[in-house]
């Protein structure tokens, strides 16, 4: 079975197609999403639809909540709450009746999904050894996938010694070399420096995930989120993937 892993959309539409696009061409037998469909970007009910048509599995965000008013905003930094209030007012019936009926974690027997952490699948950040060892102690099985930090990350648990760390492009990796702990980086909204539109393919027969990336047209999102009347820092920041 391969599997194409995608997080954290935020309603970047271009950069959603252009991930879909490349998706296409591997022919994957299933696409899994782990939440933060929505939110920061300027076309979330067109990001639902793509996702709810192509997801196998899909869980929702602290995002896709928050816009959802189903959880406190009041902790989102300002640019987040000013875009969760936009994105709020958007939704459709239908975008709400699909966020609404998505999980915040599922455990598979292939993997363990969860959009931020198994001790706290809505708001755990897991960025910190620490907090890695902590998730891969408390999920059932590895791969331990988690979103929400918008950072692509292989993190190895293997006799007691976690390793690994930052995940960039082209990185490969090993699935029975020990417990493993991937975060594909976010399609829409990249965090750790690198701009392009992140997701995994992982293979499970040959035990190999390989972590992708790919360009999309930035200024195009950029210009739709300026349109939408959207905080203008959300459109600086795809740029340099911060
Ligand atoms: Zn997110």
């Amino acid at each position: 079975m391969r599997v194409a892993v995608l997080s954290d959309v935020h309603a970047n539409l271009r950069a959603l197609e252009t991930v879909l696009a490349e998706v296409d061409r591997e022919q994957p037998d299933a696409l899994w999403c782990l939440g933060d469909i929505v939110g920061y970007g300027p076309k979330p009910t067109e990001c639902r639809e793509l996702v709810e048509a192509r997801a196998d599995v899909c869980l929702a965000g602290n995002h896709d909540l928050g816009a959802l008013g189903v959880i406190d905003t009041g902790d989102f930094v300002a640019d987040a709450e000013a875009s969760a209030r936009w994105t709020a007012g958007e939704l459709t019936e239908a975008d709400r009746q699909f966020l609404g009926s998505l999980p915040v974690q599922t455990e598979l027997e292939q993997a363990s999904l969860y959009h931020g952490s198994p001790r706290d699948p809505v708001w755990e950040y897991v960025l910190t050894a620490d907090t890695a060892l902590a998730a891969l102690d408390a999920a059932p099985v590895s791969p331990v996938l988690v979103g929400h930090s918008h950072v692509a990350l292989a993190i190895l648990l293997h006799r007691g010694e976690l390793t690994g760390g930052l995940a960039p492009i082209g990185t490969e990796i090993d699935l029975d070399a020990g417990s493993w702990l991937l975060n594909p980086g976010s399609v829409g909204q990249p965090r750790d420096g690198d701009p392009r539109a992140a997701w995994l393919l992982i293979d499970f027969e040959a035990a190999r995930a390989v972590f992708r990336r790919v360009p999309y047209d930035i200024a195009a999102t950029q210009r739709e989120i300026i349109e939408a009347g959207l905080p203008e820092g959300l459109a600086a920041r795809l740029e340099t993937g911060t």
